[in-house]
């Protein structure tokens, strides 16, 4: 049976990692998947790979205008949608005294901003007993070096989401948070950490983690699907699933 049979959904950042993973899931699960990315050829990339009639749309999250172009496209194209996963997200790691405000901004505009201004465009169109899954960070609750601005910036969402879960409920809505651990993704690449430096850092995160090893994006997928089906999560709501190998208690 697939758990997302007639389902219309929306990722953000839908072409990279582990929202291209939960794209390509949800789409085997029965959705239309309208995924978001920031280049052109890259979103037209991905949906060819995703199939299933998969639509993009290419901008900024930290763009308003972007997200009402977005909700028209789906208000036309579809008359609505069940789950929105606010899901694109940077990060740069920089020791607090060296943060400038241009990288702080980067991250609150993206990670924070982009998050609250996607809901507020997007939740009018959600149907009735869908969901919002907001993909958060273990650096909102656990403290790793360099980690300040980006770690903030996450834990602004996963507070936002908490609120939206009871702001929601009367129209059913459930809102729930996405928390990742260390993921094998593109991200990686964009950390700051030199390239020389990234194996040593790798084995330091993996050494981590009771796992023993980093995430891969479909491990994330499955728990986005999890949260975003009504086979499995329908009484789920407000929290925050750490998918992190139990990096969390480590
Ligand atoms: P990724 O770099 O592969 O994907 C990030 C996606 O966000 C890309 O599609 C990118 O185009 C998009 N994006 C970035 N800035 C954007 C902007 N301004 N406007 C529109 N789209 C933008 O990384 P990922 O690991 O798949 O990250 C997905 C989410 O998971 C992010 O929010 C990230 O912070 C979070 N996360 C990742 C990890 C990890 O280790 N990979 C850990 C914790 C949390």
């Amino acid at each position: 049976m697939q758990q997302l049979k007639d389902k219309v959904a929306v990722i953000t950042g839908g072409n990279s990692g582990i929202g291209k993973a939960a794209a390509l899931l949800f789409a085997q699960e029965g959705a239309q998947v309208i995924i978001t990315g920031r280049r052109q050829d890259v979103v037209d990339e991905t949906v060819g790979e995703i199939g299933h009639d998969a639509i993009g749309v290419v901008g900024d999250v930290s763009d308003l205008e972007h997200h009402k172009k977005l909700a028209e496209i789906v208000k036309t194209r579809f008359g609505g949608l069940d789950v929105y996963m606010a899901n694109a997200g940077v990060i740069n790691l920089t020791a607090s005294g060296k943060v400038t405000p241009e990288d702080y901004d980067r991250h609150f505009a993206t990670n924070t901003r982009g998050v609250f201004f996607g809901v507020q465009a997007l939740a009018p169109l959600i149907r009735d007993g869908g969901n919002i899954i907001v993909t958060s960070s273990l650096a909102a609750t656990k403290v790793l070096p360099d980690h300040t601005v980006y770690a903030g910036s996450k834990a602004a969402v996963a507070a936002f989401a908490k609120n939206w879960a009871i702001e929601f409920k009367p129209r059913k809505i459930r809102v729930n948070i996405l928390s990742p651990g260390p993921v094998e993704t593109e991200i990686l690449g964009k950390l700051g950490v030199s390239e020389a430096n990234r194996p040593a850092f790798e084995d330091y995160m993996a050494s981590l983690i009771p796992a023993g090893r980093m995430g891969r994006p479909v491990e994330l997928a499955r728990a986005a699907l999890f949260l975003a089906s009504d086979v499995a999560g329908s009484f789920v709501n407000g929290i925050e699933l750490h998918v992190d190998g139990g990096m969390t208690l480590a």
